[in-house]
C-alpha cells in the first residue's frame, strides 16, 4: 500500500502526482486594500508607523462611535471583483462577527456573511511544467483587520498595537479546485498578480499585506471529501507549497494508520516545517453573525460597476494573449512574463526600448533563465535588479550585431549584475570583442590542424569531427573567435 513517507519523487508529489491519494485544496486569502484611511475610519494606514498613533475612537472601539463606510474601499472591491471575473452584487450587507480577543476591541469584527460584494467568479492559473487550470472563485467580501498582540517586548506583559485595527480587507475565498502544492501557490501569484496589475493592493506578503488561509483534506481520488484543516496566515508562496506538502502527509498517515482526521486551525511553523494544532476549528454559528446596526446596506448604481469596468488596466490574461500575438513567443514564456507586472513592464521595454526591436524569444530567454536566475540566487527583486532593462537590452544588441558571441555575453551579463558597468563598457574593459579577423582566426585554425595530424585524416572523412577543431580554435581565442567565420575556414582549409 501506498504511504506518504514512501513517494520516491518529491517532485511528483508537489505536483499533485500523489499515488493512492489526492488532496484536495480552497484557500482564503486576506488582501489588504491599498488605501490610505481605513474601512470605516479616517485614520491613517501607513506600515510600520509607531504603535498606535494611526487609532481613530471607531478603531479602537469606544462607546457611541459610528463606523462610515469608505468608498474608496468599495470600489477596489469592486475592481478586484471584475478582475476575477466575478459577478459584482449590487446588494451586499455588513454584519459584525462575534469573538473576544485583546486586539478586537470592538468584541466583533465587521465582515460580511450573507450577502458579500462579490460573488462567484474564476481565475485560470499555469503551474509550474504543468497545463492550465482553472479555479473557481466562491466570493469576496470587505472586512476590517484587527489589532495587533506584541508578545515580544516583555517577558511577562504582552502589549497590543491598534494601528491594523479596522483596516480594509478583500477576503478572497475560492473554490476546493486546487490539487497540489504547486497548483496552490500558482493560484496565490495570479491573484496577486491581478491585484497589482489593479493596484487594489500591492500584494507584499512580507509585510502581511496578503496572506493566505489554507484548507487542506485529502481522499481516494473519486471518494468522498475528507476532513480539512485550516493553516492559518501563511505568508509566502514557498511556505504555502511546503505548509500543504506537510499537512497532507500529516492526515494520509493518520488515515492509512487507522485514525481520523479532527476538523481544526492549525497553523504552520516555517522554522520546523511542521504544522501544529491551534484550536478545534469553529463553524460559521459560532461567531454568532448579525446585520450590523450601525451601517445602511450598500446599493450599487450599476452605472458605478460599469464605470469601473470601462476603465480597468490590461489584467494579465489580456497581456499574456497580447505577448503572444504581438511578439511571437510560446505561450508558457508569456504566462511567466504577465503575472507580475513589474516583470511585464521590464519585458516589453528589453524588446521594444532599443532603436529597433529585440529579437522577443532571445529577450525572454535571457529574462527567464540568467537574469531571474541571478536575481533569485541574489534574494533580489525585479523592481531592484542592478540590470535595468535598457542595460541587459545593451548586451543583446551586442550580441545581435556579433559584437560577441552568446557564451561571452553570460560574463558580460555576470560582471553588469555584479556592477561592472554597461555591456559596451565591460566589453571593452575586459578585451571580449570577438575576433572577426579572418587572418587572425585563420592563423589559429593552421596552430589547431597542425596539433592534431590524425584528427585531420579522419575528420576528412567525417565532417562530424569539425567540432572538436571548432572547440581548439574557441579554447585557443578565450572564446572570441567568430564561430561561423572558424567553421568557415575550418571547411575551406579541410576542403569540405
Ligand atoms: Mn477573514
Amino acid at each position: 500500500m501506498f504511504t506518504a513517507k514512501r513517494v520516491a519523487d518529491e517532485k511528483d508529489w508537489m505536483k499533485g502526482e500523489t499515488g493512492d491519494w489526492e488532496i484536495i485544496i480552497g484557500m482564503e486569502v486576506h488582501a489588504q486594500v491599498s488605501s490610505n484611511s481605513k474601512l470605516f475610519s479616517g485614520a491613517a494606514t501607513e506600515y510600520g508607523a509607531e504603535p498606535n498613533t494611526q487609532v481613530s475612537l471607531v478603531d479602537a472601539g469606544m462607546p457611541g462611535m459610528l463606523p462610515v463606510i469608505n468608498e474608496f474601499c468599495v470600489e477596489q472591491a469592486v475592481r478586484t471583483g471584475l478582475g476575477l471575473n466575478a459577478k459584482i452584487n449590487l446588494f451586499s450587507r455588513f454584519d459584525r462577527k462575534n469573538y473576544f480577543y485583546v486586539d478586537l476591541p470592538q468584541g466583533y469584527q465587521i465582515s460580511q456573511f450573507e450577502h458579500p460584494i462579490v460573488g462567484e467568479g474564476e481565475i485560470e492559473i499555469t503551474p509550474e511544467d504543468g497545463d492550465p487550470v482553472t479555479v473557481g472563485i466562491e466570493r469576496l467580501h470587505l472586512e476590517q483587520d484587527a489589532g495587533k498582540s506584541v508578545h515580544d517586548l516583555s517577558d511577562d506583559e504582552t502589549y497590543v498595537d491598534l494601528n491594523r485595527s479596522g483596516v480594509a480587507l478583500m477576503e478572497i475565498v475560492s473554490k476546493p479546485d486546487m490539487r497540489s502544492p504547486e497548483e496552490a501557490s500558482a493560484y496565490v501569484d495570479k491573484l496577486r498578480g491581478i491585484v497589482r496589475a489593479l493596484g487594489t493592493c500591492d500584494g507584499d506578503m512580507e509585510k502581511g499585506n496578503m496572506r493566505a488561509d489554507v484548507n487542506v483534506s485529502v481522499r481516494r481520488p473519486g471518494g468522498e471529501l475528507g476532513t480539512r484543516c485550516e493553516i492559518k496566515n501563511v505568508n509566502s508562496l514557498r511556505f504555502i507549497r511546503q505548509a500543504i506538502n506537510h499537512e497532507a502527509r500529516r492526515q494520509i498517515e493518520i488515515i492509512e494508520a487507522g485514525g481520523t482526521i479532527d476538523q481544526e486551525t492549525r497553523l504552520y511553523d516555517s522554522v520546523k516545517n511542521e504544522t501544529r494544532s491551534m484550536r478545534s476549528k469553529e463553524d460559521a454559528h459560532d461567531y454568532r453573525y448579525f446585520p450590523d446596526p450601525d451601517l445602511l446596506p450598500l446599493n450599487l448604481e450599476q452605472s458605478f460597476v460599469d464605470n469601473i469596468k470601462a476603465n480597468l488596466p490590461e489584467l494579465p490574461d489580456a497581456r499574456k494573449a497580447r505577448f503572444v500575438a504581438e511578439f511571437g513567443i510560446p505561450s508558457y514564456d508569456a504566462g511567466v512574463l504577465t503575472v507580475d507586472k513589474t516583470v511585464g513592464d521590464y519585458y516589453e521595454q528589453l524588446v521594444t526600448g532599443g532603436e529597433k526591436p529585440r529579437d522577443a524569444k532571445i529577450a525572454a530567454n535571457w529574462m527567464m533563465g540568467d537574469l531571474f536566475g541571478a536575481l533569485n540566487k541574489a534574494a533580489t527583486e525585479l523592481s531592484d535588479s542592478p540590470v535595468s532593462a535598457d542595460a541587459l537590452g545593451g548586451l543583446l544588441d551586442r550580441i545581435g550585431d556579433n559584437t560577441i558571441s552568446g557564451k561571452i555575453a553570460k560574463t558580460v551579463f555576470e560582471k553588469m549584475f555584479e556592477g561592472g558597468g554597461s555591456a559596451d563598457e565591460i566589453i571593452e574593459r575586459e578585451g571580449l570583442k570577438q575576433v572577426t579577423d579572418t587572418g587572425a582566426i585563420e592563423a589559429m585554425v593552421q596552430e589547431a590542424l597542425d596539433a592534431n595530424p590524425a584528427q585531420v585524416e579522419k575528420a576528412k572523412d567525417n565532417p562530424k569531427l569539425l567540432g572538436f577543431f571548432v572547440g581548439q580554435v574557441m579554447k585557443a581565442s578565450g572564446g572570441k573567435a567568430n564561430p561561423q567565420a572558424v567553421n568557415q575556414i575550418l571547411r575551406d582549409k579541410l576542403g569540405l
